[in-house]
């Protein structure tokens, strides 16, 4: 059997070269993490050749013995890390995993009200050429510009007028929390259910540093790569009632046979967020976004137009306003990218500059905290990225902070060549 570098030297080469852009670069997109070394040699493990469609003990397969052993430890450690009565572990992916909620408890043309893409929701939080606009009639709450925080009194108010059957919290890109119980008392006021999307703070959850929506929502979707640290997938949550529902909409409903070469990684990351490293990983990744919206907010940065939307952050990203600021979101992006460091640019409510371009940057620090960075290091970053957003920056002497930085926290050491 050849190895990937005998077989395929420009995939390999490919491979390699990522291996060393991770290594060298300063990872700071929100949604991203480095998996442990032992999620990923689960997921490279000889389970991507088994099909096992169905569930553990009730398969369509034969042969089905170990997959389910592996699948049946993921479904019960993930009930045990989030206290949930029921889960599913089989999405291949977050946006599988909210299609197949959706699909379990909603007909097309039902109504749905879910956070605007624009100021912070997911794609399949009812954007109009997604499944979940197509299919469903959306409403969309908002933040309130002025505060930076979800408004409820408009989620209320929309909620008596559209009469939806779901309800959907969460966001891609927003630095507050969401008052899970507020969101139970307007559902329950109008017959809706209520799904929470935790895919970018499920990790916080986890570690008992954000409130939990298990108690309060009848279906939890999230992924499992973003805070989670885990293989990219997804899981869905719920209740013992409509646990049946969900299976029978996650299969047969959205998807065939289940990768349980990732279902393995995800019962090792389970495993991996149950721990008391992971918690202090988590309680880093909080202190370092709240370092890096203080010095993005100070007067030096604001000077140029530079703030940070809400004025701070509870989670692990800060959302950059640059609305009074000449460097729009795609020119910042572009601009941390040549000293080293990695975001993406964002747009922010009521941007005005239009979706390819933003006035916003989302900045996230879940990576690097996995990396080790402490208190100290996130300093020196948030004071790499101020710099590197006012004019007439350094882009030489900055590059060679972030290197050095990089250097200071190795990661995955053992593996390229
Ligand atoms: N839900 C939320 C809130 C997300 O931010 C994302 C990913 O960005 C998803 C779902 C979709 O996850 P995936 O990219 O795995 O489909």
């Amino acid at each position: 059997d050849s190895s990937l570098h005998e077989l395929d030297p420009d995939i390999a080469a490919a491979v390699d070269a990522e291996l060393h852009r991770q290594q060298r670069t300063l990872e700071m997109i929100a949604s991203e993490n480095f998996a442990p070394v032992a999620v990923m040699e689960a997921q490279g493990s000889v389970l991507t050749n088994k099909y096992a469609e169905g569930y553990p003990g009730r398969r369509y397969y034969g042969g089905c013995e170990h997959v389910d052993v592996v699948e049946q430890i993921a479904i019960d450690r993930v009930k045990a890390l989030f206290g949930a009565e029921a889960a599913n572990v089989q999405p291949h992916s977050g946006a599988q995993a909210n299609a197949a909620a959706m699909f379990a408890l909603l007909k097309p043309g039902d109504t749905i009200l879910g956070l605007d893409l624009a100021h912070g929701g997911h794609l399949t939080h009812g954007m109009k050429i997604n499944f979940s606009g197509k299919l469903y009639n959306v409403a969309a709450y908002h933040v309130d510009t002025q505060a930076g925080q979800v408004d409820m009194t408009e989620v209320e108010r929309l909620a008596k007028e559209h009469k939806p059957k779901l309800i959907l919290a969460g966001w891609s890109a927003y630095p507050r929390r969401l008052d899970f119980a507020a969101f139970r008392r307007i559902a329950d006021e109008v017959g809706a259910y209520l799904m929470v999307d935790m895919a970018h703070f499920a990790g916080l959850v986890a570690a008992g540093l954000h409130p939990s929506p298990v108690p309060y929502a009848h279906i939890v979707t999230t992924t499992t790569h973003k805070t989670l640290g885990g293989p990219r997938g997804g899981v869905i949550l719920c209740t013992q009632e409509i646990a049946k529902k969900i299976n029978s909409a996650v299969f047969p409903g959205q998807q065939g046979g289940p990768l349980e070469h990732v279902i393995a990684a995800k019962a090792v990351a389970f495993k991996v967020a149950a721990s008391d490293g992971f918690k202090e990983r988590q309680q880093r990744t909080l202190d370092g976004a709240k370092i890096l919206a203080d010095r993005l907010h100070r007067a030096d940065v604001q000077q140029h137009g530079v703030s940070v939307l809400s004025g701070g952050t509870d989670v692990h990203l800060v959302l950059v306003d640059l609305r009074h600021s000449e460097l729009d979101g795609r020119q910042a992006e572009d601009r941390l990218h040549s000293v080293g460091i990695t975001v993406n640019r964002n747009a922010i409510p009521d941007d005005p500059r239009p979706p390819m371009v933003t006035s916003g940057l989302r900045i996230g620090t879940p990576a690097l905290a996995t990396r080790g960075f402490t208190a100290e290091d996130f300093h020196e970053v948030a004071d790499i990225i101020a710099e590197a957003l006012k004019p007439g920056f350094d882009a030489a002497a900055l590059t060679a902070r972030a290197t050095a930085l990089a250097d200071k926290h190795p990661l995955y050491s053992g593996l390229g060549r």
